[in-house]
């Protein structure tokens, strides 16, 4: 594949780089001149409102609601999470949600992984932000739902404005109300800045590199109070379920008592009607999931064993069937998305909902009634695309697809597929 050939030569993002050096150098300069001793209470107050807020517009806005559709939220609050995600400085939320699936696609790739923690913590915290690679992998992703959505339209195309206003004007015109435009300045804009900037690459650097790991060691993914503190609950990143294995659960731990702040908001706006359809994983998943990594602990298993657990072989209960039998059952399924993935059919219809990073690309790949045997049939094997498979996927999203398995493709004719295919 030529991908290595981009990987090895990224260009330097100069634009970002002196913007992100920049702010740096300014705050360090400004927090000297007007050391902490030196600022009112209401701008301290100020500082850490402006920081948890832009926050929140990045964990609740920007990760849980655009990256994983973890819920629904009225246009009102859309807007306003666009709004204070836009004073985070991380990218609009198209620019940052596209690079956010890829992660949990490739996640640890060190070439389709945009923040891969297998490139070294530096990397991953934020050296990636200082180049510009080409994601060769980058249209797999869906973009679908996120190109439909106005407020997200609105902030791409805005985005440079309303970050500047909100994440450097807005602080010193609220702190002239005290006589303290410069030390809000300082302060509430751009140390607070480098507090959004730095917690949030937290769970991209430390999040996957210590802490620990009772969902899933598939990958790097950790989980840790402290960091669960620091970037208001996104710190339990394996410990939740939340962020690598189960993705699109509104909260990032199934536990009442774990730290997230982000839940907390969610909760909140729901109890006004402000959010509604929050998605949580099902209890059984992550009870076995949790089951799981128990019998891995006792048994000594080393971690990334199961990655590829091969889904060859035929569970109970499941039948062989021909291509043709397989076209008659989308014919008695109009309205169902049907694919093949790894010579297994699989009805993914209850599955395009919970995974927003793929779903258009199922449907592309679906078988279509009107196609009357192997030859004439427009849709092909979906595996290509996930990239090996279902095995490329983690445990928890394999085993997903598994309960949706209808049948596996008779072994003669699943051949013929393989030479067929492109
Ligand atoms: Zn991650
Ligand atoms: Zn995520």
């Amino acid at each position: 594949m030529g991908d290595s050939t981009v990987f090895s030569s990224p260009q330097i993002w100069w634009s970002n780089s002196i913007f992100f050096v920049s702010v740096h150098l300014a705050a360090l300069i400004g927090m000297y001149w007007l050391p902490p001793t030196r600022i009112t209470w209401p701008t301290v107050a100020l500082t850490y409102a402006m920081w948890q807020l832009a926050e929140f517009g990045i964990t609740v806005g920007y990760h849980r609601l655009w990256s994983h559709r973890a819920f629904r939220a009225t246009i009102s609050i859309r807007f306003l999470l666009a709004i204070l995600g836009s004073a985070g400085f991380q990218g609009s939320i198209k620019w940052w949600c596209l690079r956010h699936r890829l992660h949990h696609r490739f996640t640890d790739d060190p070439i389709h992984d945009p923040y891969a923690a297998t490139r070294g913590l530096l990397y991953s915290h934020m050296g990636w932000i200082f180049f510009k690679p080409t994601y060769t992998r980058m249209e797999l992703v869906d973009r679908e739902d996120l190109d439909r959505d106005p407020v997200v339209r609105f902030q791409h195309k805005y985005y440079i404005p309303l970050a500047l206003f909100f994440g450097f004007a807005v602080p010193p015109l609220i702190g002239a109300l005290w006589n303290d435009a410069l030390g809000a300045f300082v302060w509430a804009g751009l140390v607070s800045r480098l507090a959004v900037w730095h917690c949030t690459f937290f769970v991209n650097s430390l999040a996957h590199w210590d802490g620990l790991q009772p969902f899933s060691d598939e990958n790097t993914s950790r989980g840790n109070l402290l960091l669960a503190i620091l970037t208001s609950g996104e710190g339990n990143h394996n410990f939740v379920r939340e962020h690598h294995a189960f993705p699109h659960d509104y909260r990032s731990g199934p536990w009442i008592t774990m730290w997230d702040p982000s839940k907390w908001v969610i909760l909140l706006l729901h109890r006004f009607g402000y959010v509604s359809g929050l998605r949580q994983a099902r209890k059984v998943d992550y009870e076995e999931a949790l089951a799981y990594m128990d019998h891995k602990r006792l048994h000594d298993i080393p971690p990334f064993h199961d990655k590829r657990d091969g889904s060859s072989k035929l569970a109970d209960g499941c039948q062989y069937w021909t291509i043709e039998a397989t076209i008659s059952y989308v014919k008695e399924h109009p309205n169902q998305c049907v694919v093949l993935l790894n010579g297994w059919v699989v009805n993914v219809t209850a599955y395009l909902s919970e995974h927003p990073g793929g779903a258009s690309l199922l449907r592309r790949y679906a078988i279509h009634s009107e196609d009357n045997d192997a030859d004439d049939r427009k849709w092909r094997d979906a595996s290509w695309a996930f990239d090996g498979g279902l095995n490329n996927h983690s445990r928890a999203a394999v085993k997903r697809m598994k309960e949706l398995v209808v049948a596996k493709i008779e072994p003669h004719a699943e051949s013929d597929l393989t030479r067929s295919r492109d």
